[in-house]
């Protein structure tokens, strides 16, 4: 990335890069090949792109524009393989994204084929692997239990720097999809669905640009009720999951503020209304906090309120971190909520920690390298 402001190109879809090229008086394949360089060849600088001939990549430099790929600013590598990012944007703010090799079998059980393996590079230990990006600066929602939440929210990322994550963990681990399996998670900080259509943007820059099949992509929501059949209306769109954490709504309130906005009963009845397609699953997501969502009861109620939609749940066991008052279950305590789920029919996954040594908690990363500069 270059220290000077530049108009970034990482974000134009192949319509806009086709316009572009024509306004400058190319011809319009062009803009397919800054596409494809820009989303496929990952190029970091526009005199990179090799396509192009000399004189129009100048043009384009003198013209104020650049590519505007997130650059790695820290890089931490867990000893259970978790790479962590904090990717600096072209004003500086910074957000995390997290790269997962093997995923972390979260994905099983949503009717995706993304928890299948299948044999690959011998150079490489893992198979598949599953990118966590975010999707605003810090976050606006406030869940008592989110490290993310304590930042605030600092501003929207737009579409290409929500894409660009993509583009920049690609690069730095030499992973090329389609042929490389990439799984994609919109679970880092920030709220999805209040940053909607930049989002869906991205979406669409990954799906046609980078190609990562949408059947490969999860969206996470708190629970922005209006948004969930915006979402459904898509033509192109990832899996949704659904962070609940709370069986009713005294708890999901002190939990989640929003829920005061969108309680359960009008979430519930937005996951019961929403269309998915054949052989797709809704996911539930369950933050298990010590001592206060996580009792037996809390299983059996959480078992009622989400009979009859075609859904399975996640629970994870709370990362800790600083600042946040709840601890963590022991392992024999979620397991016992698995079971009592399982025992009523529903699909249920326990999401294994990852990178606990290397600033594991949500939006940890950004705070304690934040904290330490
Ligand atoms: N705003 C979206 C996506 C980001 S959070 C959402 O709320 O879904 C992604 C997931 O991480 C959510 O399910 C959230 O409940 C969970 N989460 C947040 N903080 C956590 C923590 N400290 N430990 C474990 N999971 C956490």
């Amino acid at each position: 990335m270059s220290t000077e402001k530049e108009s970034a190109l990482l974000g134009f879809s192949l319509q806009q890069l086709t316009k572009l090229m024509e306004e400058l008086g190319e011809p319009s394949y062009r803009g397919r090949q800054m596409f494809e360089a820009i989303y496929q060849g990952r190029v970091e600088r526009i005199d990179d792109i090799s396509t192009l001939p000399l004189t129009l990549r100048r043009r384009l430099v003198e013209k104020g524009l650049g590519i505007g790929q997130p650059e790695v600013q820290k890089r931490f590598v867990s000893s259970d393989g978790t790479v962590r990012y904090l990717l600096a944007m072209s004003d500086g703010q910074s957000v995390e994204a997290v790269l997962m090799p093997e995923g972390d079998g979260g994905e099983a059980g949503d009717g995706s084929e993304a928890g299948d393996s299948r044999e690959t590079d011998p150079a490489r230990n893992w198979d598949r692997a599953t990118i966590c990006i975010s999707s605003q600066v810090g976050c606006a929602v406030d869940c008592q239990f989110c490290l993310t939440a304590l930042l605030g929210v600092k501003r929207n990322l737009s579409g290409g720097e929500i894409a660009g994550q993509v583009c920049a963990v690609l690069q730095d681990q030499q992973v090329n999809p389609p042929q490389d399996r990439v799984n994609l998670v919109f679970m880092g900080m920030g709220e999805p669905f209040l940053n909607y259509e930049n989002f869906m943007a991205a979406v669409r820059l990954l799906v046609d640009g980078v190609r990562i099949p949408e059947s490969r992509m999860t969206v996470s929501t708190a629970g922005v009720v209006p948004r969930i059949a915006d979402f459904g209306a898509e033509p192109v769109r990832p899996k949704l999951a659904i962070s609940l954490n709370a069986p009713n709504d005294e708890l999901r309130t002190r939990l989640m503020p929003l829920n005061r906005k969108w309680n359960l009963e009008t979430l519930l009845a937005a996951a019961r209304e929403f269309p998915l397609r054949a052989r797709e699953r809704l996911t539930f997501e369950y933050v298990l906090l010590d001592g206060v969502n996580d009792a037996p009861d809390h299983a059996r109620e959480l078992a009622e309120r989400v009979r009859g939609i075609r859904a399975k749940i996640n629970l994870i066991a709370l990362n800790p971190g600083p600042g946040i008052g709840y601890g963590t279950p022991a392992a024999g305590r979620v397991m016992e909520f698995q079971s009592i789920l399982m025992a009523k029919g529903i699909p249920t996954f326990i999401r294994r920690p990852r990178g606990r040594d290397i600033f594991a908690a949500c939006g940890q990363l950004k705070g304690t390298v934040e904290a330490l500069s």
